[in-house]
C-alpha cells in the first residue's frame, strides 16, 4: 500500500474543503485535499452564492458578518469568472407586520456595525419597479453581494496549490480513522489532522456526526437584464428556511452578471434522491409570481436540485470530533456554506495551530451536542 504524510488531509473539495485548504497550506501546513468527483461540484454547484449577513443567532452573525467581510478582503484577487457582485440584499415586507420585522432587523444590524436602509413603499418601487405593487417596504443590507461558487471553489482550490496543497481529483476516501485517509485506489495518506469536508455526506465516513439532508430547488430564467438588481429575499423566507417538519418555499431572486435571474428556494427534508420534483418547482415558481409577476412571462433555462447539510441547532461543526481527536469537521453549514467557508476556514486553522480566533469558536464546535456525540 502506498502511503504518504502530511500535516492536514481535506477529504471533499466543495468550497468548504477548498477554503480549508487554502487557509492550511497559506498558513505553512502540508496540506492534500482529496476530491472523488469534481473540484466544487456537490452542494456548492447548487447553491445560490448569496454571500449574506444573517441574524438568527449572536453565532450565525457571527460567522456569517467575519465570512462576509473576509470575502470584500479578498475581492481585489478574484478573477473575472467568479462574478462577485456587491448588489446588496433587500429584505422584502409584504405587510405591516413583516414592516415590524424591517425595523427589529435593522436595530440588530445598526447595533453591530452592518450598514443598512430602511426602504419605505416607494423607496422600494423605484429600487426594484418589478416587484408588484402594494409592498409594504424592505430592508436594504448594502455589503451583502452575490458570486458563482464552483468557480469560487476552484480559485480557492487552485490558491491553495500555489501555496504548496496537493490535490487528488478523482479518487474517494474510504475511511477516514486515527489520523489516516484510506483512498479507494489503496493510497493510504497519514496526517496529524484529517478533515471531514464532505457536506451532506459526512456521516458516510464519520458515524454518529448528526447531519440531515435538506434538499433544495434552483431555477435559473433566460437573459433579461436589470429586471432585478438586488437579492431580493421575502422575510418570510425565515419562516420557511426554519420549518423542519415540512416542505416550504420562499421568495428568493437573485440578479446574475450574465442578465439571468436565478430564482429560489425550496427545502424539503426525507427527499434523498436528486430528480427534480416538479410540485416543488411549481409551488416556488407560483411564490415567486407572487412577488414579481411578470416572472410568469419569461423564459427558464435549467432547474436543478442540491442538498444542504443541516444540523439540529442551525450551525455548522467546526473542530474536532469528539469521537476521534484526529478527525476534524467542517460540515453541515445547510444554506449558508458559500458565504462562510473563510470564515469556517480560518477559525479550524486557529484551533489546529493554536492562535486567537477573531470570533468565539465554542458555538461551532462538535463537542457542543454533548455526549451522544461521542464514540469510541
Ligand atoms: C439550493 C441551494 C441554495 C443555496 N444557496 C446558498 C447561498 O445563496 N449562499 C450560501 O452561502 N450558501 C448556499 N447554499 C448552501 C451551500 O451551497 C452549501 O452550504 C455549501 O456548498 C457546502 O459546501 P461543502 O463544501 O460543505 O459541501 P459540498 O459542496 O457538497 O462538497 C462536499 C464534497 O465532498 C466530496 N465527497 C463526498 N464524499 C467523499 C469521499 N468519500 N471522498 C472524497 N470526496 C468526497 C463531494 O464530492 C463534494 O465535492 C445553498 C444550497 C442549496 C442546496
Amino acid at each position: 500500500m502506498n502511503s504518504v504524510a502530511c500535516d492536514v488531509a481535506i477529504v471533499g473539495a466543495g468550497i468548504v474543503g477548498a477554503a480549508c485548504a487554502q487557509e492550511c497550506a497559506r498558513r505553512g501546513l502540508r496540506t492534500i485535499l482529496v476530491e472523488r468527483e469534481t473540484i466544487g461540484g456537490g452542494a456548492t454547484a447548487a447553491g445560490m452564492g448569496h454571500i449574506v449577513v444573517m441574524d438568527d443567532s449572536e453565532a450565525q452573525f457571527a460567522l456569517t458578518r467575519y465570512s462576509q467581510q473576509l470575502w470584500q478582503e479578498l475581492r481585489p484577487e478574484l478573477p473575472e469568472d467568479i462574478e462577485y457582485e456587491p448588489c446588496g440584499t433587500i429584505w422584502v415586507a409584504a405587510d405591516e407586520e413583516e414592516m415590524q420585522e424591517v425595523h427589529r432587523k435593522q436595530n440588530f444590524y445598526r447595533q453591530r456595525g452592518v450598514p443598512t436602509e430602511v426602504l419605505d413603499a416607494n423607496r422600494l418601487r423605484e429600487m426594484e419597479p418589478n416587484l408588484r405593487e402594494g409592498m409594504k417596504g424592505g430592508l436594504l443590507v448594502k455589503e451583502d453581494g452575490v458570486l458563482y461558487p464552483p468557480c469560487a471553489a476552484r480559485f480557492l482550490t487552485e490558491h491553495a496549490r500555489r501555496c504548496g496543497a496537493t490535490l487528488r481529483v478523482g479518487c474517494a476516501a474510504r475511511r477516514i480513522e486515527q489520523g489516516h485517509v484510506f483512498l479507494e485506489d489503496g493510497e493510504n495518506i497519514r496526517a496529524e489532522f484529517v478533515v471531514n469536508a464532505m457536506g451532506a455526506s459526512a456521516a458516510d465516513l464519520t458515524p454518529g456526526v448528526e447531519i440531515k439532508k435538506r434538499k433544495g430547488h434552483l431555477v435559473i430564467t433566460d437573459r433579461y437584464p436589470g429586471f432585478v438588481r438586488h437579492q431580493l429575499v421575502e422575510l418570510g423566507y425565515l419562516k420557511s428556511a426554519h420549518s423542519v417538519n415540512s416542505d416550504s418555499a420562499a421568495f428568493n431572486a437573485q440578479p446574475r452578471r450574465t442578465g439571468q435571474i436565478l430564482i429560489g428556494s425550496s427545502r424539503q427534508y426525507g427527499a434523498e434522491h436528486k430528480e427534480v420534483d416538479h410540485r416543488m418547482v411549481v409551488r416556488m415558481l407560483q411564490r415567486a409570481q407572487e412577488y414579481m409577476p411578470a416572472l410568469g412571462k419569461m423564459s427558464s433555462l435549467r432547474t436543478w436540485t442540491g442538498f444542504r447539510a443541516a444540523t439540529s441547532d442551525n450551525l455548522p461543526l467546526i473542530g474536532p470530533w469528539p469521537g476521534d481527536k484526529s478527525v476534524w469537521l467542517a460540515t453541515g453549514h445547510e444554506g449558508l456554506g458559500i458565504t462562510t467557508s473563510l470564515g469556517t476556514a480560518r477559525i479550524l486553522v486557529d484551533q489546529m495551530t493554536g492562535a486567537k480566533s477573531q470570533i468565539p469558536v465554542e458555538p461551532y464546535l462538535p463537542s457542543r451536542a454533548g455526549k451522544e456525540h461521542v464514540h469510541a
